[in-house]
């Protein structure tokens, strides 16, 4: 008798946690993260969660520390919580095909963030244009840099970004290197975005090139880390022009250093916020308003791009006036 009204009750519990209680008022969002040990995502995070609460909404985090299979066990997860919405940071982006038609196949809406998910039914995407990301960093590199040797240092082959980064920064580079201004001594992709692993690039680059480059296309702050290491190794930092993006603190501090030309600022609270936004206006079937479409190898995904904005030593000071960093912050150890 005792068996059975446990069983009963389980089986009220199982039900009350059923999509179809889904609550238009209050929507229920996964939020599930590539990785949330870096500076940039668990910012991402934080203001995703404060727009949605700000919105009635419930968020339910994941973080999948870089690992493809546990993103798609938490994805699988999220979808027996019953969420109306699972928001995606996609780690490796061509793996979750299935995961994603599951979560349709439930009901549930999805949205691919700052990174596209190829080869998916997703319901849209939230972006800074990244192609433009990339036109900047190779801008910069130039500017320092008109002429001699270049090596590119490209993202994560996971990352759609990584692709979209490069075109961008051929779309710039090309011209220069057409006229016999510029040459491409290397080029690699970096595993995980992975400091350590662009430090042990750069370091072979210039063995291989006896120290001759005169310009690095980084594609992030954290890669450009690494380089910049390999670089001071060879009392070569300040000397070597080199790009970023993300404003991570430390890459702020090297710019105003010297030891790194230029990053990208791309204003995580905005697209955090407009994220919200996009997810609730979903989970109440609202037609949210789309800047752009995107294919993503399944379909013209509607896509919201965020502008970006290139940074310098001269116009640093934005961070602080935008409130990314306290002036304490940037003149910190
Ligand atoms: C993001 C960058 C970030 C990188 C590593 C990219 O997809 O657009 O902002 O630095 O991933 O996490």
């Amino acid at each position: 008798m005792k068996t059975f009204k446990r069983t009963l009750l389980a089986g009220a519990l199982a039900l009350l946690s059923l999509p179809v209680m889904a609550d238009a008022a209050h929507p229920k969002i996964g939020f599930s993260i590539d990785d949330l040990r870096l500076e940039r995502w668990s910012r991402d995070r934080d203001y995703f969660v404060a727009a949605a609460e700000k919105l009635d909404a419930k968020v339910f985090v994941q973080s999948a520390d870089a690992n493809e299979q546990k993103q798609i066990s938490q994805i699988e997860n999220l979808i027996s919580r019953g969420v109306d919405v699972i928001v995606i940071v996609p780690f490796n982006a061509t793996v979750l095909t299935n995961a994603v038609a599951e979560a349709k196949k439930a009901g549930i809406k999805v949205v691919s963030y700052d990174r596209l998910i190829l080869n998916a039914d997703i319901d849209a995407y939230i972006s800074f244009d990244n192609e433009k990301v990339g036109e900047m960093q190779a801008g910069g590199v130039l500017k320092a840099a008109p002429k001699g040797n270049y090596f590119l240092l490209g993202g994560a082959p996971t990352d759609n970004n990584a692709k979209i980064l490069r075109e961008g920064q051929m779309k710039v580079l090309q011209p220069a290197i057409d006229k016999g201004d510029i040459k491409i001594v290397g080029q690699q992709w970096v595993k995980e975005w992975n400091p350590t692993e662009a430090l042990s690039i750069v370091e072979n680059a210039l063995t291989r090139n006896n120290n001759k480059i005169d310009g690095i296309v980084a594609s992030n702050d954290a890669t450009a880390g690494g380089a910049i290491q390999a670089l001071a190794a060879q009392k070569m930092a300040g000397k070597v022009p080199i790009s970023g993006q993300d404003a991570d603190l430390a890459a702020v501090k090297r710019v105003l250093d010297g030891t790194q030309t230029m990053t990208v600022y791309k204003p995580l609270k905005l697209i955090a916020s407009e994220a919200a936004k996009l997810s609730v206006q979903l989970a109440r079937n609202e037609k949210p308003t789309y800047s752009s479409q995107y294919d993503n190898g399944n379909k013209k995904v509607d896509t919201i791009l965020l502008t970006p904005t290139a940074l310098t030593k001269d116009n640093i000071d934005l961070l602080e006036k935008d409130g990314f960093y306290t002036k304490a912050q940037i003149a910190g150890q």
